[in-house]
């Protein structure tokens, strides 16, 4: 299959796993985040990391969409949904992630409220025309990727004169995410997860390199990347999310550390361009605004790294058409998600990672979607922590 048959070839991923062998220097690290969800379930489903040498790490970052979600957003649907009896439409993971007292958006469903799940903006749209005695609330989550569906949605609600249509939005950001990471101050945790490597003169976790998005810079292109060079003096390999996509943009960034450089490389060139998709673009800043802030599970309140519904649009929105109060609600205490998130711990660090925790049984968000470091690392690596397997051929020069 054109595009995927090439991606996924055996030999060429270990003839990049030994160039990227030969290059790294031993006697350094290499700390790398993969910010998408995206790439921690293909490192996972693929076993990229027992590729590696031992000193170039993979270290998980936040984008996985429902992973960010906090609970107190998953709390408010659930609310809207119990409370103002209104028809909740969301993704199918959106509904397993835990919320306050037990809940989730599929428990709340059993318990009578009306919960649907739908694969696009445009079933919510269908429900929405077809039952006008019914309120219906989409539940909008995810990054720039899934933000456009939402806007072309609204757009067409509004055409339609549609008045029992309503977006509860919860779209992220990705710059200011990766801001968040790279600007956090150093906490306890980080300095503890990082001993033993060099401190970062910027304060925040200790990385080489960054491999950015595939799918959300398909829409925004690569030029918004191009403040990490500038402001933290971090390499960014835009790469897709086939293995050896991923083999590649590692090879990249090693190269772009071991030359002193900083700069945007673009791994995935059949896809994304450095303007992006101008008309998705235009749409999107139409339809939106950005929120003034929004805490992000993990990451915390961030500002400006979320969006609302614009003043033209505003007659959609969900938060003005059902009001309840925003509450932030803590973690389970015994969910390690928000350091997974930030980088700063793995899923084996989880206490209740494969025992309390599943993915039929989730306690936390990242064990909830298949991009979830926890559940990806679930599925594809748990039993590489007993056997520590490693592919030593990779490491031959
Ligand atoms: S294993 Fe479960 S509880 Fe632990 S960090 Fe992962 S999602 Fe959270």
């Amino acid at each position: 299959m054109k595009y995927i048959d090439e991606f996924r070839d055996g030999e060429l991923a270990r003839n990049l796993a030994r160039h990227i062998a030969a290059a790294a220097d031993p006697a350094r690290p290499y700390r790398f985040m993969e910010f998408c969800g995206g790439h921690t379930h293909a490192i996972a489903r693929y076993g990229l990391k027992a590729l590696l040498p031992p000193n170039v790490r993979l270290i998980h970052g936040p984008g996985c969409p429902v992973c960010v979600l906090p609970i107190g957003r998953v709390d408010q649907a659930i609310r809207m949904a119990l409370e103002y009896e209104v028809t909740l439409c969301t993704y199918g993971d959106c509904l397993r992630v835990p919320a306050s007292n037990g809940l989730s958006l599929l428990k709340a469903k059993a318990r009578g409220a009306d919960v649907r799940m739908v694969y696009s903006t445009q079933d919510a749209l269908a429900l929405a025309q077809r039952h006008p005695e019914r309120q219906v609330v989409f539940f909008a989550i995810g990054f720039e990727t899934t933000t456009p569906p939402t806007a072309v949605a609204i757009a067409q609600a509004q055409a339609l004169g549609l008045g029992n249509f309503s977006v509860l939005c919860c779209h992220v950001l990705t710059p200011a995410a990766i801001i968040g990471i790279l600007g956090a101050a150093q906490t306890p945790e980080t300095a503890s997860a990082q001993a033993g490597a060099k401190a970062d003169p910027q304060g925040g976790l200790a990385l080489d390199g960054m491999v950015g998005p595939a799918h959300v810079s398909t829409v925004i292109g690569s030029a918004p990347y191009e403040f990490v060079p500038e402001r933290y003096g971090k390499p960014v390999v835009i790469a897709g999310f086939e293995p050896l996509d991923m083999l590649q943009a590692i090879l990249m960034l090693v190269r772009q550390v071991n030359d002193g450089r900083a700069e945007v490389e673009n791994e995935f060139t059949r896809a994304v361009t450095r303007q992006g998709n101008p008309k998705a673009q235009a749409l999107v800043a139409r339809i939106f605004t950005l929120r003034p802030e929004f805490e992000w599970r993990g990451l915390g309140t961030l500002p400006a790294s979320a969006l609302m519904l614009s003043p033209a649009y505003a007659g959609f929105d969900a938060e003005l058409r059902f009001p309840l109060p925003y509450t932030p609600v803590p973690d389970h205490k015994a969910c390690e998600c928000g350091a997974i998130l930030r980088g700063v711990k793995e899923p084996r660090d989880c206490k209740v990672f494969g025992s309390v925790c599943t993915p039929d049984n989730p306690l936390g968000s990242c064990m909830v979607s298949s991009e979830g470091a926890c559940a990806a690392h679930y599925t594809y690596g748990r039993y590489q922590d007993l056997g520590g397997m490693s592919h030593p051929e990779a490491h031959r020069p």
